[in-house]
């Protein structure tokens, strides 16, 4: 399997405060729509400007983009602002499009990223092309394995300036954002390669407009590379995705007073509670070794009983008893329960194991 392991970092110019910034409207609309949010966007000091022109809907019969035509405008932004474009690729007559037009940078979008026929298909499209810069969104169901797949399948056609952008993931739960995060996919993401840029699209994560900078500033002290932010100059007038663009004057504000991180501690502060954490993770992995012994010895009596491996109403006792420790050790309710679970799966697994062996 490749990694991606001689990537190019992005060009100085998605650079706005310290961070890596795309903005722009969900959609191109017009050629003043673009070119007007362009200028506004360039005077903020942003070098990227993304617009999309085929807008995947999920109902038919929605505004689908402007298509093809748009690309001109784009172009036309471009000669006026000095600024980088982006926009969205599904197929390979995208692709040619854009490279025919000149756009500077083609993003997957999340259902597309979804699928390897059409990102293979963007692939074959971009051989040769090693100077486009592409950005992958993350597939909308959190799959991280489908996600890198997309990102090699870009890598291995010659694309070197790559990032990733998390955008949320499609959910049942009940949940007030609109595509919820998961951060530690794109967190294990930067783990295992971390020349990649890994930004954050806060607009297609909240879809609503009153939240999308706190995210922004939450990816921002997460520490991802930087955001894809949905700006509109009109957007109660939006054609697509109304409710979640900001003004230009919101993103100001947020440009004004949002922080990157970029200190340091002092070495000597940190490295003495580093390693409590390390003596702390010493502690708990010798008691869940210690814990998955007696949970074998268990195993055996239960199997010479001919008792059942699972007895659920034992396990609910644990979990009720130490839910209730949780509360006054400032543990989340959500925290011991993923946590108890996934060790009575390991116990169970343990003892169904042992049952099976001899
Ligand atoms: C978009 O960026 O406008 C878009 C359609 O994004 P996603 O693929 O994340 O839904
Ligand atoms: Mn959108």
């Amino acid at each position: 399997m490749s990694g991606l392991s001689h990537l190019l970092p992005l060009p100085q110019q998605f650079y706005c405060n310290g961070t890596i910034i795309v903005a722009g409207p969900c959609s191109a609309e017009s050629c003043q729509q673009v070119s007007t949010i362009a200028q506004k966007l360039k005077l903020l000091g942003i070098g990227a400007l993304r617009a999309g022109l085929w807008k995947p809907r999920t109902l038919p019969g929605c505004f689908e983009g402007v298509g093809a035509t748009g690309l001109d405008w784009l172009v036309q932004a471009k000669h006026e602002t000095g600024m980088l474009t982006a926009t969205e690729v599904a197929s390979k007559s995208h692709v040619e499009a854009c490279l025919d037009a000149g756009i500077d940078i083609l993003w997957i979008g999340a259902r597309t990223a979804a699928n390897p026929f059409a990102v293979q298909e963007i692939a074959d499209a971009l051989e040769g092309n090693n100077d486009v810069i592409v950005l992958v969104k993350n597939p909308i169901s959190p799959d991280l394995e489908l996600w890198i797949g997309a990102l090699q399948r870009i890598y291995n056609a010659g694309i070197k300036c790559l990032g990733a952008v998390h955008r949320g993931f499609v959910s049942t739960a009940d949940t007030s954002y609109r595509n919820a995060p998961i951060w530690q996919l794109p967190i294990e993401l930067k783990r295992r390669f971390p020349a990649l840029p890994v930004l954050v699209d806060p607009s297609h994560i909240t879809g609503n407009r009153a939240h999308v900078t706190t995210v922004a500033q939450q990816a921002l002290d997460m520490g991802f590379d930087g955001l894809m932010i949905e700006v509109h100059d009109k957007p109660e007038t939006a054609l697509s995705d109304s409710e979640q663009q900001i003004t230009p004057i919101m993103l100001e504000s947020f440009l004004n007073t949002m922080t990157v991180r970029r200190g340091k501690t002092s070495g000597d502060e940190l490295n003495v509670l580093r390693q409590i954490i390390d003596q702390c993770d010493d502690d708990i992995l010798a008691a869940l070794a210690h814990r998955m012994d007696v949970v074998r010895q268990i195993g055996q009596l239960k199997r010479k009983a001919g008792m059942q491996v699972v007895q659920h109403g034992r396990f609910n006792e644990i979990l009720e008893k130490r839910k209730s420790q949780a509360s006054g050790l400032h543990l989340s309710d959500r925290f011991i329960t993923q946590l108890m679970k996934l060790i009575h799966e390991e116990a169970v697994t343990q003892q169904l194991s042992e049952s099976t062996e001899e």
